[in-house]
C-alpha cells in the first residue's frame, strides 16, 4: 500500500503525518482476496462480480453515494394545486446508485428469467450485496427487497409472469407508471404495524374482497423504499392473515396508498422509510387466504441473506479504511501498524470481518443448494449468520473507527456513516431475540436442518482439539434445545462454532487458529485487541491491501 506525498502546505506549517484520503478508483474485487476465494468456492459469476466491484468502488460511485446521503429524500405530499401526490424526491446520486446496483444484476442475478434460480445465483447476489454495502448501504434496501420479492411472487403464477420481467430487468426506471409501461420495477414490503412488528399476527389492516381483487384499509408503521412499484403486504382477510401485492400505480391512475411521513432515522439516510396508510387500496392476493406468513416468509428468508452478508460488507469497509490509516500515520516514531498493540487490534478486527464473511457466504452457498437438505440448512445457516454478524458489526466498526483516532469521528471519513448503519440489519427481518427463538423453532421442527448443521460442524472434527472440545461442550451443555431464556447463549455458541468450522475448512491455518484460540478457547478478553500469541502477519495479510 503506498501513500502519496502531501499535496499542499499552509502558510504557517507543513501538513504532515495525515494520510491523504483514499480517492481514485478502488476496485472492491481486486483489493479483496478473501472475497475472490469465496466466489471461486461457490462457483459464482466471478466475471460479473469483478466488473461490479470495479464500478461500485469507483470514484464516481463514491461521489454519487455521498451525494445521496448529503441530500436525503424529501416527501412531497401535494402538488402545487393541492392534489395529493405522495411522492418522494431523491437526489440524483440516489438514482445513480440504484442504476449501478440494478445494471450489475444486484436484484436479478440470482434468478432465471423463466422461473427458479440460476446456478450459484445466490452467491453471486451475496457478493454484489457485500460490495455495494461498502459504498452505499441505503440503496441496498430497495435492491434487496426486489431480489427477495421474486420468489414470493411465485405463489401466484399470473402475478409472477406479469411482474417478474420488470423485477429482473437491469434498468432503473423511476417513472411513476403502471408496471406494464416500465423498463424495470422494484418491490418493497409492508408488514410492520404500530402495535406489533415481530408479532405480525397482530396486524389489524383489513382486506375485503372486491371482484377478482381486494380492498385494504389500515396502516403500516415502517415501509422502506416508498417509491417501489409494489409492496408485499400482510392484511387480515376473512380467512385470516393473508399476503397481498399492492401496486403503487394502477392502469386507471394512482392507487389509494398514502405516505403519511418519512421516518427520521439514525442512519440509512439515502433511503426513505415511511409510514403509510391504506384507504380502500386495491390489492391482489398472493397465496391462499390465511397463508400470509407462509407466503411472505419466502421474501423474508431471502432478505435475511442480505442482512447476514451486509454487516460483513460494512466491516470490510471499516477495516479497509482503518488499514489505510494505520499504515500511513505514525505516532511515537513508528507507523501505527508497526506498533505491536495496534497490530493486535488490527488482527482481531480482521478476524471479525473474515469470520463474518465466511459465515454469510456459507449461508449463500446453502441457498444455492436446491435440494431438501440444502433448503433446510439455508434457513438455520442464514439465521445464525444474521445474528452473530449483526451483533459483532457495531463493536467491530467502532474499534476500526477508533484506529483513526479523532479523525474516525469526522464525517469526511466513511466511519460515522458505517457506524450509524451498523445496527440496522440486526433489527429488520427479525431482531436479535426473534432470530434466536426462530432458530429454536427451526431446530425443533426441521430434523433435516438439525442434521445438516451437525454434519457441517462435524466435518472439521479432528483438526483442532480446541474446536472439538468447544463442540463437545456445546452439546454437553445443550443435549436438547435450551429454554427460551438461554436462546441467545445457545445461538451465540452455535454461530461461533459454525464460523470456526468454515474458517478451519476454508481459511489459512493462522486465521482458523486465531479464531479458535480467541473465540472458542477463551484466549481473549472482553474487548477487541485483547489477544495474544496470534500470527498477526498472516492474519493481516488477509486484508489484501495489507500494510507494508
Ligand atoms: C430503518 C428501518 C426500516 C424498516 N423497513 C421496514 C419495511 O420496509 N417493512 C416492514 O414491514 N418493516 C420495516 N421495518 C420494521 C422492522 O422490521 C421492525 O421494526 C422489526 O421487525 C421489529 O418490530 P417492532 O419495531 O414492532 O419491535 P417489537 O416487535 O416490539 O420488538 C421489540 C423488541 O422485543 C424483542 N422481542 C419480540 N418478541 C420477543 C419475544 N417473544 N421474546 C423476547 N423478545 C422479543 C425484539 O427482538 C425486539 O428487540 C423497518 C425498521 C427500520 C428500523
Amino acid at each position: 500500500m503506498t501513500h502519496p506525498a502531501p499535496i499542499s502546505n499552509l502558510a504557517t506549517h507543513e501538513v504532515e503525518n495525515q494520510p491523504v484520503p483514499r480517492t481514485g478508483n478502488l476496485s472492491l474485487w481486486h483489493s479483496d482476496p478473501v472475497l475472490r476465494d469465496h466466489v471461486a468456492r461457490a462457483g459464482a459469476d466471478a466475471a460479473a462480480i469483478k466488473v461490479a466491484g470495479d464500478a461500485f468502488g469507483s470514484d464516481e460511485a463514491r461521489h454519487h453515494a455521498a451525494e445521496a446521503r448529503r441530500d436525503p429524500p424529501r416527501l412531497l405530499t401535494h402538488d402545487r394545486a393541492g392534489r395529493r401526490i405522495d411522492e418522494v424526491h431523491f437526489n440524483a446520486g440516489y438514482h445513480a446508485m440504484m442504476d449501478l446496483g440494478l445494471s450489475h444484476g444486484y436484484a436479478a442475478s440470482a434468478w432465471h428469467p423463466t422461473g427458479g434460480a440460476r446456478p450459484a445465483g445466490h452467491a453471486t447476489h451475496a457478493a454484489l450485496c457485500y460490495m455495494l454495502s461498502q459504498v452505499e448501504p441505503g440503496t441496498c434496501c430497495p435492491l434487496t427487497m426486489t431480489y427477495a420479492g421474486v420468489p414470493a411472487l411465485a405463489a401466484d403464477p399470473g402475478l409472477s409472469s406479469q411482474w417478474r420481467p420488470a423485477l429482473l430487468s437491469h434498468d432503473h426506471d423511476p417513472a411513476i407508471a403502471p408496471v406494464a409501461q416500465k423498463r424495470g420495477a422494484t418491490i418493497g414490503m409492508a408488514m410492520t404495524e404500530k402495535q406489533g412488528g415481530s408479532d405480525v399476527r397482530a396486524n389489524s389492516t383489513r382486506a375485503v374482497r372486491d371482484g377478482d381483487a381486494y380492498r385494504l384499509t389500515g396502516h403500516k408503521w415502517f415501509c422502506s423504499a416508498p417509491m417501489s412499484d409494489a409492496f408485499l403486504t400482510l392484511a387480515q382477510a376473512d380467512g385470516g392473515l393473508t399476503c397481498f401485492l399492492v401496486p403503487r400505480w394502477l392502469e386507471e391512475g394512482r392507487n389509494r396508498l398514502y405516505v403519511q411521513r418519512l421516518k427520521d432515522k439514525l442512519g440509512n439516510r439515502a433511503n426513505a422509510s415511511c409510514e403509510i396508510e391504506y384507504d380502500n387500496t386495491r390489492a391482489w392476493r398472493l397465496g391462499e387466504e390465511g397463508a400470509g406468513v407462509k407466503t411472505i416468509i419466502e421474501m423474508v428468508h431471502h432478505t435475511r441473506l442480505d442482512t447476514a452478508i451486509a454487516p460483513a460488507g460494512l466491516m470490510r469497509a471499516a477495516l479497509s479504511e482503518a488499514s489505510w490509516w494505520v499504515s500511513g500515520r505514525s505516532a511515537f516514531q513508528r507507523r501505527l501498524i508497526d506498533q505491536p498493540l495496534m497490530r493486535a487490534v488490527m488482527a482481531d478486527l480482521t478476524l471479525e470481518w473474515d469470520s463474518a464473511l465466511a459465515l454469510a457466504m456459507g449461508a449463500a452457498r446453502a441457498f444455492d443448494d436446491d435440494c431438501a437438505v440444502g433448503r433446510a440448512y439455508s434457513r438455520i445457516a442464514v439465521a445464525l449468520a444474521k445474528y452473530l454478524n449483526n451483533k459483532r458489526a457495531p463493536v467491530m466498526i467502532y474499534e476500526a473507527l477508533e484506529a483513526l483516532g479523532g479523525m474516525g469521528y469526522i464525517e469526511e471519513t466513511p466511519m460515522p456513516m458505517l457506524y450509524r448503519e451498523a445496527p440496522l440489519n440486526g433489527i429488520w427481518e427479525g431482531s436479535g431475540n426473534v432470530i434466536c427463538l426462530d432458530i429454536l423453532r427451526t431446530l425443533a421442527k426441521a430434523p433435516l436442518a438439525t442434521h445438516a448443521l451437525r454434519a457441517q460442524l462435524a466435518s472439521v472434527r479432528d483438526t483442532d482439539p480446541r474446536y472439538d472440545a468447544a463442540l463437545d461442550a456445546h452439546f454437553k451443555r445443550w443435549p436438547a434445545l435450551p429454554p427460551e431464556s438461554e436462546a441467545r447463549w445457545f445461538t451465540d455458541s452455535l454461530a461461533q462454532l459454525l464460523a470456526a468450522s468454515h474458517l478451519i475448512a476454508e481459511a489459512p491455518g493462522a486465521v482458523a487458529d486465531g479464531y479458535v484460540a480467541t473465540r472458542l478457547a477463551g484466549q481473549r478478553g472482553a474487548t477487541i485487541g485483547a489477544v495474544s500469541g496470534l500470527d498477526f502477519d498472516a492474519i493481516l495479510a488477509r486484508i489484501g491491501t495489507a500494510p507494508e
